[in-house]
């Protein structure tokens, strides 16, 4: 069993086809040196814990090699290697390598609740806007999650085999693990679900799943989510979010170029700015626009960010500063602990006004506006930006006050990024 985006045993369809087929697996994971250069310290942190935690619960039987994969597989000699299928273009493009080198590949279920690909137009083509793909989703259906194994009689490594890393970070990431995952679920249904749709937005709230990084390394599969939920409004908006996740890893299936290529062609041509000081002050969250710069120091201290400010950020960068997304998604890849290829690059997509939606580029976020809306009474700001902390709520969000002077004006910004979108228009 090759456990890749699948660090759990319950609903593990994977696994269970390689208990049912050998009276006795070998669970293992291969340290990807590829996948490793472009994680910074959080993920690297998080995938460590993740894989003690999937190592107690196989009773210390876990394998973790470094190398190779196809390397790896073979000195194993294996009859057979079971995995959950992969859709994104670098895991699906490894898998065919591995199945090329004639190891048999057995792929079982994959971390989606619908695999991409399945979901269809009438006319048998692939959807490119989300709210006709919702609808096509939930008529497709899924199974309900499976039951984890009872038993598993799995053969343990040796010393060469247990090249756990010791990945570390001072910040201060989620916990990993299936058991977490679980925990912390069972407490977003209790506490924060029924208020999901009023709540999600609010940054300063801790009112979403927090289920990000749980399904990145798929330590909780997304049936289980979706399993059990109701026909209420705040249920019915948890379940279309997670539709997000499984449109956008079906659009980038289908246009696996879009992974940091334009999916509106048009967007290349027009004028940008190269990365500069100005991008340096954005990574660091100094811009002077509060809300801008406690979210930006939410990523690089936490390793995640609220969605809200994920939107306010990548419209700051793009349609202020004239950056292209791809900068922006790249320092999102080095530092989200759920980065996830087809969400992230999407997500920004989405955002800078040349992705999946229709939604029109002139469409510029006001970051203090936003800031005033989504966190009214400064929560998020004094959290993150201690240093405006003393500042009255009508004046946090205020750029330029006790603070560092604005890098941009916004007015001025958003005038010109207008101005540089009709240059592309015709
Ligand atoms: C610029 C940008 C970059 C992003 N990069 C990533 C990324 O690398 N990895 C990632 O998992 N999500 C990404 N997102 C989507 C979203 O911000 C996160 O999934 C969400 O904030 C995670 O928090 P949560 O688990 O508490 O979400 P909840 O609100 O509890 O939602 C439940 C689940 O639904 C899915 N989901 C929610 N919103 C979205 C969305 N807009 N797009 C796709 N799936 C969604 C996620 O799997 C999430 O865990 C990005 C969004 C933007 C705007």
């Amino acid at each position: 069993m090759w456990f890749r985006r699948d660090l759990r045993l319950g609903d593990n369809p994977a696994l269970l086809a390689a208990i049912e087929n050998s009276d006795e697996i070998v669970p293992l994971f291969i340290l990807d040196p590829k996948l490793i250069k472009q994680a910074g310290n959080k993920r690297l942190a998080y995938l460590a814990n993740s894989l003690r935690s999937l190592d107690e619960s196989l009773g210390g039987k876990l394998h973790v090699v470094a190398g190779d994969q196809v390397e790896v597989l073979k000195s194993y000699k294996a009859a057979e290697v079971h995995i959950s299928k992969e859709y994104e273009p670098y895991g699906a493009a490894r898998d065919q390598r591995v199945a090329d080198s004639g190891i048999n590949l057995i792929e079982t279920g994959s971390p989606y609740a619908v695999a991409p690909g399945r979901v269809r137009k009438p006319d048998d083509t692939n959807y490119r806007v989300y709210t006709p793909f919702y609808k096509g989703w939930m008529a497709h259906g899924w199974r309900n999650p499976v039951a984890a194994p009872k038993e598993i009689n799995a053969f343990g490594p040796n010393k060469a085999q247990r090249e756990f890393p010791d990945w570390k970070t001072d910040c201060e990431i989620p916990l990993a693990g299936e058991s977490n995952a679980l925990a912390r679920f069972a407490w977003f249904k209790a506490n924060a679900l029924d208020s999901y749709d009023e709540q999600r937005n609010m940054a300063g709230i801790d009112g979403t799943s927090k289920m990000s990084a749980p399904l990145k390394f798929g330590e909780v599969h997304p049936r289980t989510l979706l399993f059990g939920l109701g026909a209420s409004k705040a249920h019915d908006t948890f379940r279309k979010e997670i539709a997000w996740r499984e449109f956008y890893a079906d659009v980038l299936f289908h246009n696996p170029n879009t992974i940091d290529e334009y999916y509106t062609p048009k967007f290349a041509n027009m004028r940008y700015d190269q990365p500069g000081e100005k991008f340096k002050a954005w990574c660091e969250g100094k811009t002077g626009y509060p809300f801008v710069d406690a979210a930006m120091r939410q990523l690089v201290t936490t390793g995640w960010m609220h969605n809200r400010t994920r939107m306010v950020v990548a419209s700051f960068l793009v349609k202020d500063l004239h950056i292209e997304w791809q900068h922006g998604a790249n320092f999102f890849m080095e530092h989200l602990v759920d980065f996830d290829p087809a969400s992230n690059s999407h997500g920004w997509q989405w955002t800078a006004g040349c992705g999946t939606d229709a939604s029109p580029y002139y469409r510029v976020f006001n970051p203090t506006e936003q800031g005033r809306k989504f966190d009214p009474d400064g929560d998020y700001i004094r959290k993150y930006i201690p240093e405006l902390a003393a500042l009255p709520n009508e004046l946090i969000h205020e750029p330029g006050l006790s603070y560092i002077a604005p890098i941009v004006d916004h007015k001025v910004e958003r005038l010109e990024s207008l101005a540089r979108l009709d240059e592309i228009k015709g």
